[in-house]
């Protein structure tokens, strides 16, 4: 019997004691440091970004980058229901209305209901679009790369192009994602859209305990989320401040664990991707229940792997199969209840969403953590094809 196989830990295998440790020594626990601009200089180096802000986490991340496409209280922002809610909360830091869209087949949010959406119940009025029920000023969207999977975004960016809206990336499971074919071939997850926000959250690709990323296409935009995120010092002597700031920066104690991370990134998606292959194999021409594709043309990070499960073929519900698989050593969960059905959002405006209340019952993540062996995958498999 193997023992207990957790669905997703971090992996210190690297440098992360000794640069922690450094830190420590140094003194440098707070938010200045040498090692976040270390980190930073990783990440641009890695995204062929000009420049990552490091912040407290990627709900930070994604605050900052609504703050910065000038969403104001009573605007709206388009966001999807099948999601971690911290993609969603940020909006309503700015006391502004998400929109809740669908997704299609990728999990990601339907490029062809967002068009839809803003052709039939919008109006562009001054280069300005306007949500014809709630006379509301639609200024940003934020589209999520789930699970690693890259969404479709050069459909994406088009509508957003028409419809004069920030495109903001939450690349936050996508670290590493990149294009392969297409416009925009050999451009990771998050440098696209007008922001791209990353997390280093404990399950993660690569984690600093908490912490997060922005990057923005305007340089001056990231730039002034620095600024913002060490509570807008003008003059950090007499403490003269022009804006309302925030206490949003990275401190240096996580960065070290960063730095250590980012030299490992490489290797963690080289076994991630290698671990879903296997994974692949062993449900290949499964009838009841199927390992979902990432996108073709592009090299996912393939952080969490979706096992869709066939109701009509295995006749139990997805909350006994998961307390079945933990009581023998495999912890699974099941994807996101839909952010636009949970209470704090239950009033906001959601369209004809379809795709996600079909996955959202039928998928399960199963364990993807770096440090899994071969003999672990297959032993997740079998238990999952026997018990079903
Ligand atoms: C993890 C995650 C976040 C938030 O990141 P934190 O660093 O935990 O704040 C936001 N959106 C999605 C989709 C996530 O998976």
């Amino acid at each position: 019997m193997n023992s207990f196989i957790p669905l997703s830990i971090p992996n210190f295998e690297g440098n992360e004691e000794e640069y922690a440790l450094e830190a420590v020594r140094q003194g440098w626990v707070s938010t200045g440091g040498a090692y976040i601009t270390e980190l930073e200089h990783r990440l641009e180096d890695f995204l062929k970004v000009p420049i990552i802000a490091a912040c407290q986490s990627g709900t930070a991340a994604l605050h900052m980058a609504l703050i910065e496409s000038g969403v104001m209280p009573g605007d709206s922002v388009i966001v999807p229901t099948l999601t971690f809610i911290a993609a969603v909360n940020p909006v309503r830091y700015q006391f502004a209305n998400p929109v809740f869209m669908d997704c299609d087949d990728s999990l990601c949010m339907d490029p062809e209901k967002l068009l839809q959406f803003c052709e039939q119940e919008c109006r562009l009025i001054e280069g300005r679009l306007i949500h014809k029920k709630t006379k509301s000023h639609i200024k940003a969207l934020v589209v999520v790369h789930i699970f690693g999977n890259l969404a479709d975004m050069e459909k994406i960016m088009d509508v957003a192009e028409t419809y004069h809206l920030k495109v903001i990336e939450d690349a936050t499971e996508a670290l590493g994602s990149y294009y392969t074919e297409g416009r925009y071939a050999g451009r990771y997850a998050g440098t696209i859209g007008d922001f791209g926000a990353y997390s280093f959250n404990g399950n993660k690709i690569i984690t600093t305990g908490g912490g997060g990323a922005l990057t923005a296409k305007k340089p001056e935009d990231a730039e002034h989320a620095k600024y913002i995120s060490t509570q807008a010092k003008d003059d950090p002597l007499f403490y003269i401040h022009h804006e309302v700031g925030y206490n949003y920066r990275m401190t240096n104690l996580q960065a070290a664990l960063g730095a250590a991370q980012m030299e490992e990134l490489p290797e963690f998606i080289r076994r991630k991707q290698h671990n879903y292959e296997i994974y692949q194999d062993l449900f290949q021409n499964y009838e009841k229940a199927e390992l979902l594709p990432f996108r073709t043309g592009v090299n996912s990070n393939k952080w969490f792997y979706s096992l869709m499960i066939h109701p009509e073929q295995t006749g139990k519900a997805i909350a006994e199969i998961i307390a079945e698989l933990q009581n023998m050593g495999v912890q699974t969960r099941p994807i996101w209840g839909l952010i636009h059905k949970q209470k704090p959002y239950s009033s906001f405006e959601h369209y004809k969403i379809h795709m996600a209340e079909y996955y959202s019952r039928r998928i399960i993540n199963i364990p993807c953590s770096t440090q899994l062996k071969k003999k672990d995958i297959e032993y997740v498999a079998e238990t999952i094809i026997k018990i079903l």
